[in-house]
């Protein structure tokens, strides 16, 4: 029987099931294992840092990098690897200092059952988690975690066949109470809102900066979404009052359109057609609609020029809008900007 480094039977797809960790899946050891492993990648998503595809690797069958002969702990679906080109083999101080805190809780939390590649003493692997204990010691943690007696969220995995519980609890809705490991379309908003990446999973790091949003509005900074901070991020205040004429009342008739018929505002392109900012004379109606935007709720800089901030800004305005969705700013979107409702 082939085992891994770790001493579990490797090279065996009938032990592997697929999980769901926040934004992917992971293939992985069934029963305890996916348990204890799942719950390392949904804390480290929540804490360290947001997990992105593709770069995370679970099950694999294969030797050690570097080595013929002892098979690695991916290859009995008992490691991990998470945001792996950001943390490539070999590689020390891909974390900060603050992380690595985080992951040494993780791993304490899991009671010593994972080892985490970036305390090897060879040759560091820091995108690597790994089982390092028996499957009695594992079960113990995994029962722990199930039970919800872990700190963070429950690890929640299933085994074969059955859907995933999520860690996540899914909201709906246009102005659901949403608070610590909820996600959906409305954390989305939320994000979009307060300036944190736009992954629908509602973390630590977003409860960090909805607590300053409610903070510098004077709400209750307890880091939940309920009425009021809906009312803010609804775009109940617009804060943009630099000055800008076009700020102030959020939904309104849309000024005429400032380029000729079939033109459009967008990143630097050779067509001529285009309007980057390039030319001062683009500049006025560019900040126009990033003011208009800005006053809206979004995350922009009005500073006249289309770069690729803004055009990400208009994106996800374009797709929220259920328009079509190319990152420039015709006549359709520049009406859309002023006229359709702030959801
Ligand atoms: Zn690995």
């Amino acid at each position: 029987m082939a085992t891994s480094q770790n001493g579990y039977r490797a090279n065996d797809r009938s032990l592997i099931a697929s999980y769901s960790v926040p934004g992917g899946k992971l293939a992985m050891r069934k029963g305890d294992v996916a348990t204890v492993l799942s719950y390392v990648a949904n804390r480290f998503h929540s804490e360290v840092e947001l997990l992105v595809w593709p770069g995370n690797w679970g099950y694999a069958e294969r030797t050690i990098r570097g080595n013929s002969t002892t098979l690695s702990n991916h290859a009995s679906g008992t490691a991990i690897d998470l945001n792996a080109p950001r943390h490539p083999l070999g590689k020390v101080g891909t974390f900060s200092s603050a992380q690595k805190g985080r992951i040494k809780k993780i791993l304490a939390d899991c009671g010593g059952v994972v080892r985490w590649g970036g305390n090897y003493n060879g040759r560091k692997d820091e995108m690597h988690f790994e089982i390092n204990a028996g499957t009695a010691a594992v079960a113990k943690v995994a029962k722990a975690i199930k039970a919800g007696k872990k700190p963070g969220p429950s690890g929640g995995a299933t085994s074969s066949g059955g859907s995933s519980s999520p860690t996540y609890t899914t909201v709906t809705g246009s102005t659901p109470l949403v608070k610590l490991y909820h996600k959906g379309e409305p954390v989305k908003r939320i994000q979009k809102a307060v300036g944190v990446k736009v992954d629908g999973y509602f973390g630590k790091d977003t409860q960090t900066a909805v607590k300053a949003y409610q903070k510098k509005r004077g709400l209750d900074a307890d880091g939940i979404v309920g009425a009021k901070t809906w009312a803010k991020i609804n775009g109940k205040s617009s804060s943009s009052s630099s000055g800008s004429s076009s700020s102030g009342k959020v939904t309104s008739k849309a000024p005429a359109f400032p380029l000729p018929k079939g033109h459009w505002y967008g990143v630097e392109s050779k067509n001529k057609k285009n309007h980057s900012g390039y030319y001062k004379s683009d500049q006025a109606g560019i900040k126009q609609f990033q003011n208009k935007l800005k006053a809206r709720g979004w995350k922009i800089t009005a500073d006249g020029k289309f770069g690729p901030a803004t055009q990400k800004v208009v994106r996800q305005f374009q797709a929220e809008k259920k328009i079509s969705v190319d990152g420039a700013v015709g006549q359709v979107t520049w009406s859309k900007i002023w006229e359709s409702p702030v959801t």
